[in-house]
């Protein structure tokens, strides 16, 4: 678990609903339900580690748009601020930390509740994220070897910015459930979007209609078991967005916190059995505090729960 001021500066200026609050209430709800795992201090990602993924052109006029402190990232939904650089930077980094300490054995699991910023492109940030840790984070297990990565994301959102990037490539296996993009931003993410050429089949999309929620969980966790089974991952990342709860202000799905646990509960067994319990989960999106307190900490509680330590 990665917890400390650092990641309180991935913060976007009130009235934006990214903000510090999210990760302070789950926190504290992590302390109330007595889940005071190992903590780990934030930690600043280097340049060489975002140009894994980013293009080094992004990187500049991120670091450019930071000293200015005004205007926007994107065209409108990721505003620039005074420290925003550094502030993305301890978002990446806190998730390769928790990566690392996975690889190397320190930890089984490891938790970055301001990861999960799945709209970044390797050239521009999109969508409230600024850099995208999950990519930064792919590139980096390949870098040492891994060649398999099973990425499930159950945030609100569709994936694109690790979707794309990996929509040919047959050794990133992901598992996105969303909002129907006919409905909801980015857009993307049809049924039909299964991977192309070679990684034919190594993508899953799931939209569903606003208003869904618990009662599709049935459907879900067998075609995720199944998935995850064929995967056979080296390493899982779940991106466990608190945006698709019920009373989300962005989101119009209606899950519960059970939709993240069993979740949860199915990659810890997956991990388990497949890769040594190598799994990292990122909070991503959420913008009711209370939301991402339940959701994040119904994951946490499985992570650590029984199945291995
Ligand atoms: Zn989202």
């Amino acid at each position: 678990m990665v917890k400390g001021d650092g990641l309180l500066k991935y913060s976007f200026p009130p009235p934006h609903p990214f903000n510090s609050a999210r990760a302070v209430r789950f926190w504290e709800e992590l302390v109330r339900q007595d889940l005071g795992e190992v903590m780990v201090e934030p930690e600043l990602a280097d340049e060489e580690a975002l140009e894994l993924f980013h293009k080094k052109s992004h990187v500049d006029s991120v670091r450019e748009a930071s000293s200015l402190g005004r205007g926007y990232l994107d065209e409108g939904d990721t505003p620039a601020f005074k420290g925003v650089f550094e502030a993305a930077e301890f978002a990446v980094g806190s998730t390769l930390a928790c990566v690392e300490k996975t690889l190397g054995g320190e930890v089984d699991h490891g938790f970055n509740p301001v990861g999960g910023l799945h709209h970044a492109r390797r050239d521009a940030s999109a969508g409230f994220c600024v850099f995208n840790d999950i990519g930064v984070a792919i590139e980096l297990l390949r870098s040492r070897g891994i060649k398999r990565v099973l990425y499930v994301d159950i945030d609100v959102h569709h994936g694109d910015g690790v979707f794309y990037p990996y929509e040919f490539d047959s050794g990133v296996f992901i598992f996105d459930v969303h909002e129907s993009g006919r409905f909801l931003y980015p857009g993307t993410g049809s049924e039909g979007e299964t991977g192309g050429g070679p990684a034919e089949g190594t993508k899953v999309n799931i939209p569903l209609l606003p208003g869904e929620g618990d009662e599709t969980i049935k459907e879900i966790l067998p075609r995720l078991e199944e998935f995850a089974a064929r995967a056979r991952p080296e390493f899982v990342i779940l991106q466990c967005g608190a945006d698709s709860l019920a009373g989300d202000p962005i989101g119009g799905l209606k899950f519960s916190e059970k939709f993240h646990s069993s979740v949860a509960r199915a990659l810890h067994n997956v991990a388990d059995k497949a890769c040594n319990g190598r799994l990292v989960a990122l909070g991503g999106g959420g913008y009711s505090p209370d939301n991402c307190a339940r959701a994040w900490t119904s994951v946490v509680k499985e992570l650590v729960g029984s199945q291995d330590n």
